[in-house]
């Protein structure tokens, strides 16, 4: 089966002054249906690599390909294209817009997507749900907590069904009871055939996924076929 996810001898050398290889030759696959955890040590450059995996990037070296599709030789507007088709990013910082309200915030994620103003507001809706968030609907992000702003955005990256979601420490800010639900919203999507990728500090994320992968200065230290 072709992996959601791929990438091949993947490197990204920031320049300057002083060069830094953040991610170096790093090889993974991940498949429809698997909830994988991304750990490492401050600096080892894990948000890097889910910037790189996420299309956000471009690597110095190396290759990404969603659903085998190779993201190298896209033009710019054909990686936007792919990554509005294919992917769903949680941030650390939220990036949500401060004139719209949750609402807004998710529907945001269907334009131009060719569905009438009623279907993208049912989906939204639904999705706001999903993260136990009806009732702040209409709530800008200013009257919102942190939790919550953050449930908004994982709202925005599911509302689309995408076949890849990047999470980079989507449980920072919850407390524990939101930590928990964030999980088992993370399995369900994963259940639902999504491939998850999550960036976590959280022993407890990364023990109740299905298998992680270990980053240490930029390369991955551990085979990825080891099981929580
Ligand atoms: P992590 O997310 O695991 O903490 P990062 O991917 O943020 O790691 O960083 C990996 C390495 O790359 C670190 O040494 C960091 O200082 C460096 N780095 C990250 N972003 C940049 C950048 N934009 N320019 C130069 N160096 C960077
Ligand atoms: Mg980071």
């Amino acid at each position: 089966m072709t992996p959601v996810l791929a990438t091949e001898n993947l490197t990204k050398i920031y320049l300057g002054e002083v060069p830094v290889t953040a991610v170096h030759d790093v090889t993974i696959a991940v498949h429809s249906g698997e909830l994988v955890a991304l750990t490492g040590p401050s600096g080892s450059g894990k948000t890097t690599l889910l910037g790189l995996l996420g299309l956000l990037d471009t690597p110095t070296a190396g290759e990404v390909r969603v659903l085998g599709q190779a993201a190298g030789g896209l033009s710019d507007s054909e990686r936007t294209a792919l990554r509005a088709r294919m992917l769903g990013f949680v941030f650390q910082q939220f990036h949500l817009l401060g004139h719209l309200d949750a609402l807004g915030n998710v529907e945001a994620a269907l334009r131009y997507r060719g569905l009438r103003a009623s279907q993208r507001r049912r989906l939204a809706m639904d999705a706001l749900d999903r993260v136990g968030l009806l009732h702040r609907f209409d709530h800008q992000p200013a009257r919102l907590s942190g939790g919550e702003q953050q449930r908004v955005a994982i709202a925005r990256a599911l509302v689309t069904r995408p076949a890849l979601i990047l999470a980079d420490e989507p449980t920072g800010n919850l407390d524990t009871e939101n930590s928990q639900r964030l999980l088992a919203l993370m399995h369900e999507l994963a259940h639902d055939g999504a491939a998850v990728v999550v960036v976590t500090h959280d022993e407890e994320v990364a023990v109740r996924s299905h298998r992680r992968i270990v980053m240490r200065d930029g390369s991955v230290v551990q085979p990825a076929t080891v099981q929580a």
